[in-house]
């Protein structure tokens, strides 16, 4: 009797400290406290921890994505780059050893307001406007065929900053240092706006400007993006994409390269498919009759990715397109890419 009394507490305080070790190893890899401590524990023994920047454990994205939208929407348009059809010019015309479209546009169209980094300024002329600024600090720091997200990366950090972050996301174990979603969670915070300001936004941007149509070209809308009166509730609502008439078992294609977020099913969207393009962009695809990714998987700009359909809260076989930039829906159509494709081509994928 007293043995089986003495138990219990004992049990009780065993699984109460597996409970607080738990807790204590949740809230030290997972929490700016815990981030603390690691960097404390490094500045008390004098070794050399790699350790995030504080703020990176609370957000992944800054506010500086969401501009994007405004910016695009306001300067793609007033920028003559192709106020006909979509946002992109028909032929790419890049400087030869310039910096390469469709970066080049896209930094035109993004970098209306940022400054030019102050080490910078000696290479550029401050009496043009800032897009012009930036385009030719580019062209200066561009090494001809180099990747154009790197030369972005070291124009907003400079060769030194972008040298110890790379380090730092290397020796944390990072299987890709040098990419720019990788390098972002070992910056400061002040070095990731900046290099928000200067790089998401223009990859962002370069993401948008390529964004391929998902079904073939003349397809009709049958609804377009914003306000209509909505035919299944039966009153005044936003539409956050276009319908494309389009039917049961028509091929459809992701917009831009990017990865699988979902590829699931509810009561309202059906079948569907969202995709992650980085750089605060996403496109998804509704209604479908069946899907042809999972998620998590990395998918090309033209890859098949499911049939269209008339699942979920549909009145017919169509397919409901959105794009989404720092988390808001465009209208698509505004960034209907009026371009010869690279690689699959969509025609082919239908008899
Ligand atoms: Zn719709």
């Amino acid at each position: 009797m007293r043995a089986a009394r003495a138990k219990r507490p004992v049990r009780g305080s065993l699984m109460d400290l597996v409970l607080v070790v738990g807790v204590l190893v949740a809230v030290w890899s997972r929490t700016p406290v815990g981030n603390l401590g690691t960097q404390g524990f490094a500045w008390a023994t004098g070794l050399d921890v790699p350790t995030a920047p504080l703020v990176s454990t609370l957000n992944t994205h800054s506010a500086d994505i969401d501009t994007l939208v405004a910016r695009v929407n306001t300067s793609l348009n007033a920028n003559s780059l192709n106020a006909e059809n979509g946002a992109l010019p028909s032929q790419w015309e890049s400087p030869d050893g310039g910096f390469p479209e469709p970066f080049r546009s896209a930094a035109k169209a993004a970098l209306v307001e940022t400054p030019v980094p102050a080490q910078y300024l000696p290479l550029v002329d401050v009496t043009q406007p800032l897009p012009e600024q930036h385009l030719s600090a580019l062209d200066s720091l561009y090494e001809e065929g180099e990747d154009a997200q790197v030369t972005l990366q070291r124009y907003a950090l400079g060769p030194e900053g972008t040298a110890r972050a790379t380090e730092r996301a290397r020796s944390a174990g990072e299987a890709n240092p040098e990419r720019w979603d990788t390098l972002r969670r070992y910056l400061s915070s002040k070095e990731q706006q900046l290099g928000d300001r200067l790089v998401s936004t223009t990859l962002g941007t370069a993401a948008m400007l390529t964004l391929q149509w998902p079904v073939l070209e003349d397809v009709r809308i049958s609804s377009p993006f914003g306000y209509r009166h909505h035919p299944v509730l039966s009153k005044r609502k936003f539409h956050n994409g276009v319908d494309l008439s389009v039917p049961v078992g028509t091929p459809v294609w992701a917009a831009q390269k990017g990865k699988v977020k979902v590829a699931g099913n509810d009561a309202i969207n059906g079948n569907y498919v969202v995709i992650d393009h980085g750089n605060g962009v996403r496109t998804s695809y509704c209604h479908l009759d069946s899907l042809e990714v999972e998620k998590k998987a990395q998918v090309e700009r033209g890859q098949a990715i499911g049939l269209s359909g008339n699942t979920g809260r549909s009145t017919g076989p169509h397919l409901h397109f959105v794009v989404r930039v720092g988390g808001k829906a465009v209208d698509p159509e505004r960034f209907r890419a009026d371009v010869e494709l690279s690689g699959a081509d969509p025609a082919a994928a239908v008899e």
